[in-house]
């Protein structure tokens, strides 16, 4: 299974081997979406995992004893709720329904049924979709 990641990193760590100790010790595949990381100053990593469910579970709690902070993220996808004018065009581009409009026609979005294909950024026609990587 794949996930989404965003570690932040105390000061104390920014010279560790994180992403190392995560593919020797827990057999994962990282990919590097975003990294921001200077020494001596905090730093944060946006990674995708890919591996057993057990191996990422164990990992995320070897990342929290070493003192890294990790959020869960189920998309990089945001909308900006500001910006949307509810007009629906980026729900007949998303074939998984990751977002519907509601009865109140306002547009919904399901992040858990999100693959992260980034199709719907360019149908909102007022750039109110973005991705966070
Ligand atoms: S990124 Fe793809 S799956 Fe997710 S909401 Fe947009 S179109 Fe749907
Ligand atoms: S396409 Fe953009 S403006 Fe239209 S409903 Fe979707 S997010 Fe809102």
């Amino acid at each position: 299974m794949k996930k989404l990641l965003l570690l932040s990193f105390p000061t104390n760590l920014t010279g560790e081997p994180i992403t190392y100790t995560l593919i020797k010790n827990y057999d994962l595949k990282i990919n590097i979406l975003r990294a921001s990381i200077d020494y001596n100053i905090e730093g944060s990593l946006f990674l995708e995992v890919d591996g057993l469910e057990e191996k990422i579970n164990l990992s995320i709690e070897y990342l929290k004893i070493v003192g890294v902070k990790v959020k869960v993220i189920k998309t990089a996808i945001t909308i900006n709720e500001d910006e949307c004018v509810n007009c629906g065009a980026c729900t007949s581009i998303c074939e998984v329904g990751a977002l519907t409009m509601s009865d109140d026609w306002k547009i919904s979005f399901h992040k858990d049924r999100c693959l992260d294909c980034k199709l719907c950024i360019k149908a909102c026609p007022v750039r109110a979709i973005a991705s966070i990587v």
